[in-house]
């Protein structure tokens, strides 16, 4: 079928014009239907379109057609679609813009006869959105086949600010309208998310960032609104510089490399060129940040890659500041002052954000979105506040000063809890506390059992700011320090110098307490942002970890080397991960050897003691101990990755979540054999995964022969009690009994041992 010829681009006049005559008709004679009617006849000419629609969402989340060019008119107020109905309908959905040349052969396409629209084959729909909400749809539509351009999409996005201006004010529906009703600030709820950390609050809500109200959005003179963003910019980067310099006056910290890369963004030259070109455009300061502001959601909302959305979102969230600075909040007084225990919600926010806060008020932080490696909750578990993140939809849910009963650890929060809910969460509250209370009294407590025999409790951790738990749960020494962490959390890989400064500090902070560094575990699930090297089909079997390592020596010679610059004449133990024979872990000890060597030739101090170990986490490993332990000192059994080797079940996958249990035969022959082979071979051995933190787990490791576990710094309380109230030579037995056993999962089994031996658990 021939094409007609679309009408001629050349008489679309751009923004710029458009604008400002919408800006005068806004601000002209009329009721509010008038003006709307207005401006769409003024959109529909100019964008050469021979229908411009408003539609306006209203309670109960449908769109009502509230003005239109080109439609039949008694369709205004008439035609309803529901959010998701219809191309419209798909367009308020997703909040995104849609182009179709041939609007018909959409799948979402609903025809509806009143308008008239059937004549129409394109249709271009944007939506209208204000402070991240969504107010309704702004479309057009052309009888002939149309390709919009992107500019022609742009433009209208544009407008849509303008109308947003319009819809926000009140003018054609109440503002309360604006919010989805289904019970709002009334019927409590109970909403889920993740556990982003631990802990239990109880508070008010407050919103982090208010919708700042932005008053004009069409310029009277873009030089004077370029010279207003040149001002405003400028505030806020030395507002941005004084919070770093108060950060580094706190101490040392990776919060610290997160600040810096945030305010490196502050800088960044396209985010920048994108708003000066809105002012180009036609739009004020404030229209253009909030333009680009928009934008940025959007493009979130298509991107996956975690490394690009935290980036994406330190975008957005500086858009909030240098609105600040141009609406006169540059000290943005009203998010700092937090009323008494506050529960913070937020769509999601930065890290410069939560250190913003008057931190004492603040009990606990909820986001819309997040993820454990955000950036805000690794600040926030430094504050050692509970988070729960990917709460879907609660910033239209709840209301500021709503009461809220946070869950950290479960990823739940009660909103407007009735009283039978908050007063069992109060108990709750109070039980945690007291255990809190007793953890702590008992961390000196000797952890050994009943019949004498000492298992030595040590700890994860993988930041700086873990290390104050070193000292509060009376670990024994830092069993397993992921060196990857820090490094997932920075913009580029750090030099050697920051290296061992850091790793230094570690060795300050553990006060003479052993610390087992491992080297760069990177690769799987651990993905350095800027170490792309290529996509893998199955990373957990790719290539990582000490493969990396032994094709890369470069990599892992500077990290050696900054540890053993840090150990500066310390003992130093250092262990490998993911080491699949003893070939390879011959080729990383020679690459330690060297750089022993080299800090000797240099006259540099050695480590007074160095011990050096392999993590086994590949079952071949088990099979060549013997040839392993010539040349290394210790072993640790990484039981996360050992587990999803050993059944072929991959450790991320939810589907996978249970399916088989680490209390089951197969996982304890595997360690009853490593056991055997470590104690043949005088290897040092030690748990490191998940597994060494669950008290029934830890019993069963502990009847097989484990004398050293390292877990979390919160279960160390816990198991504290659990190794004090057994008894090996019992738990040995029952334990070696279970070996035998077909079941799936000996779990019932321990747990009832456990009981009848008075062990709580
Ligand atoms: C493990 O695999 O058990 C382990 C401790 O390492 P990670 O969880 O860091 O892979
Ligand atoms: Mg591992």
């Amino acid at each position: 079928m021939a094409r007609e010829a679309a009408p001629s681009p050349t008489v679309w006049a751009g923004p710029r014009k458009l604008l400002r005559r919408l800006r005068d008709v806004m601000a002209g004679p009329g009721d509010a239907q008038d003006r709307l009617d207005r401006i769409a006849k003024l959109i529909a000419g100019d964008m050469v379109a021979e229908v411009c629609s408003i539609y306006v969402r209203r309670a109960g989340d449908v769109l009502e057609l509230f003005a239109t060019q080109g439609l039949k008119p008694e369709a205004v107020h008439n035609t309803r679609l529901r959010i998701g109905e219809g191309i419209v309908g798909a367009v308020a959905a997703d909040s995104r813009p849609m182009a179709l040349a041939e609007a018909r052969k959409h799948p979402s396409f609903a025809y509806r006869p009143e308008t008239g629209e059937e004549i129409y084959t394109s249709m271009m729909g944007v939506p209208i959105l204000r402070g991240g909400r969504m107010l309704g749809v702004l479309a057009i539509q052309n009888r002939t086949q149309r390709d919009y351009t992107d500019e022609e999409v742009e433009t209208m996005e544009t407008v849509s600010m303008v109308v947003a201006e319009m819809v926000a004010s009140g003018e054609l529906i109440e503002t309360s309208e604006q919010r989805p009703a289904d019970g709002i600030g009334i019927a409590p709820l109970r909403l889920d998310g993740i556990k982003l950390n631990g802990g239990l609050a109880m508070g008010h809500a407050v919103l982090h960032r208010p919708a700042i109200p932005v008053g004009r959005t069409v310029a009277e003179d873009s030089e004077t609104e370029k010279l207003r963003l040149k001002e405003a910019l400028a505030s806020m980067h030395k507002r941005l510089d004084e919070l770093l310099a108060q950060a580094d006056a706190e101490g040392p910290g990776d919060h610290i490399d997160i600040l810096k890369t945030y305010r490196m963004f502050a800088e960044d030259k396209g985010w920048i060129r994108r708003i000066v070109e809105n002012i180009d455009n036609g739009l004020t300061a404030e229209g253009a940040v909030v333009r680009v502001q928009d934008d940025t959601r959007a493009r979130m909302k298509k991107v996956d890659d975690a490394y690009l959305r935290e980036r994406l979102l330190d975008l957005e969230d500086l858009a909030f500041r240098l609105l600040q600075h141009l609406t006169g909040d540059a000290d943005g007084t009203r998010a700092h002052m937090l009323p008494e225990e506050t529960i913070l919600v937020a769509r999601n926010m930065g890290p410069a954000d939560l250190l913003d806060y008057n931190r004492s008020n603040l009990k606990a932080l909820i986001l819309e979105e997040g993820s454990s490696t955000s950036h805000v909750a690794i600040v926030a578990r430094a504050l050692q506040i509970p988070v729960i993140g990917r709460v879907k939809g609660i910033l239209d849910r709840v209301e500021p000063m709503d009461p809220i009963l946070v869950d950290g650890g479960n990823g739940l929060c009660y909103i407007r809890p009735g009283d039978e809910v908050r007063s069992a969460f109060k108990a709750s509250m109070r039980m945690f506390e007291e255990k809190r209370a007793h953890y702590r009294a008992a961390k000196d407590l000797p952890s050994i059992t009943k019949d004498g025999v000492e298992i030595s409790l040590m700890m994860n951790a993988g930041l700086l700011i873990d290390m104050g738990h070193l000292q509060d749960s009376g670990a024994a020494g830092i069993g397993l320090y992921r060196t990857e962490v820090p490094f997932m959390v920075r913009s580029d890989f750090p030099d050697t110098a920051t290296q061992a400064e850091l790793y230094s500090a570690i060795l300050d902070q553990a006060e003479g307490k052993p610390v087992t560094f491992r080297t760069l575990d990177i690769g799987g699930d651990k993905v350095l942002p800027y170490f792309h090297e290529m996509q893998e089909e199955n990373p957990a079997m790719g290539w990582r970890a000490i493969r990396i390592a032994i094709d890369r020596p470069g990599l892992m010679r500077g990290q050696l080397r900054a540890l053993i610059q840090a150990s500066n004449g310390r003992p130093l133990r250092v262990m490998f991960p993911m080491v699949a024979n003893a070939d390879e872990f011959v080729q990383a000890r020679a690459m330690l050897d060297k750089e022993l060597s080299r800090a000797a030739r240099r006259g540099l101090p050695l480590p007074s003691e160095l011990k050096i170990g392999a993590m086994l986490e590949v079952p071949s490993l088990i099979f060549q101990l013997d040839a392993l332990a010539k040349k290394a000192d210790f072993i640790s059994i990484g039981s996360n990755d050992l587990l999803q080797f050993l059944f072929a079940s991959d450790r991320g996958n939810p589907r996978m979540d249970g399916r088989y249990d680490a209390l089951s035969a197969p996982v304890l022959n595997v360690v009853k054999e490593v056991v055997h082979r470590a104690q043949q071979n005088g290897l040092e051995l030690s748990v490191c995964g998940e597994m060494a933190g669950q008290p029934l787990e830890a019993l069963a490791l502990i009847g097989l022969g484990i004398r050293t576990l390292s877990m979390s710094p919160a279960n160390i309380g816990p198991l504290r009690d659990t190794v004090r109230a057994c008894t090996v030579s019992a738990l040995s037995d029952f334990t070696e009994a279970l070996t035998h056993r077909p079941d799936r999962s000996l779990r019932g089994a321990m747990a009832n041992f456990a009981r009848d031996h008075g062990i709580t658990v």
